[in-house]
């Protein structure tokens, strides 16, 4: 908890689970058409933590908001699977928990 540092390791497993997150370019189009912007949830800031291998105090709130709609990824410029990466977070921190 508190300051989370950037975890190349963490971003590594993020690549191999979803190879098209490292797309992202941060052009924001996904955080405009998510439903759930206006709930918390910031898509573009969910994939610029993730591609750095952070998983901060607000990222292990936002990540829940998230509906699976699946508009993000049909969105994006670069097709990127948001949704994935958003499944990827949560496992890791499901797993975090489970390993306390
Ligand atoms: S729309 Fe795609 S490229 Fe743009 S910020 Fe979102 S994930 Fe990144
Ligand atoms: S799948 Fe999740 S992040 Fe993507 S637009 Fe829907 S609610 Fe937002």
């Amino acid at each position: 908890m508190g300051m989370a540092m950037a975890n190349p390791t963490l971003k590594e497993e993020l690549l191999k689970f979803e190879p098209t997150a490292s797309l992202c370019y941060q052009c924001g189009t996904c955080t405009t058409v998510c439903p759930m912007t206006e709930f918390g949830l910031n898509t573009r800031l969910v994939m610029k933590l993730a591609n750095l291998g952070i998983i901060d105090d607000w990222l292990r709130k936002a990540v829940w908001l998230c509906t699976g709609c699946g508009l993000c990824q049909e969105s994006c410029p670069n097709e990127i699977r948001i949704p994935n990466v958003i499944r990827f977070v949560r496992l890791k921190i499901l797993e975090g928990r489970r390993g306390k």
